[in-house]
């Protein structure tokens, strides 16, 4: 599973980037899934992330 962030729809509270720092940074005030993470939508954790995404812009998809 893919994992991107949709970076129209976050705003920036870095939740991601706390919770599950080896997949997400926070750069120039937005979450981004680091470079050769974004196959990692099948982590637990990437999954609540998404889930607790105040904006919802995380996405997880095939
Ligand atoms: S948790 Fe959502 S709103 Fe906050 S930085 Fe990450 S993607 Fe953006």
């Amino acid at each position: 599973m893919k994992v991107s962030v949709d970076r129209d729809a976050c705003y920036g509270s870095s939740d991601c980037a706390f919770r599950v720092p080896a997949v997400f940074d926070f750069v120039d005030g937005y979450g981004v899934v680091r470079p050769g993470r974004e196959d990692a939508g099948d982590d637990p954790a990437v999954r609540e992330a998404a889930e607790k995404c105040p904006s919802r812009a995380v996405v997880i998809e095939e």
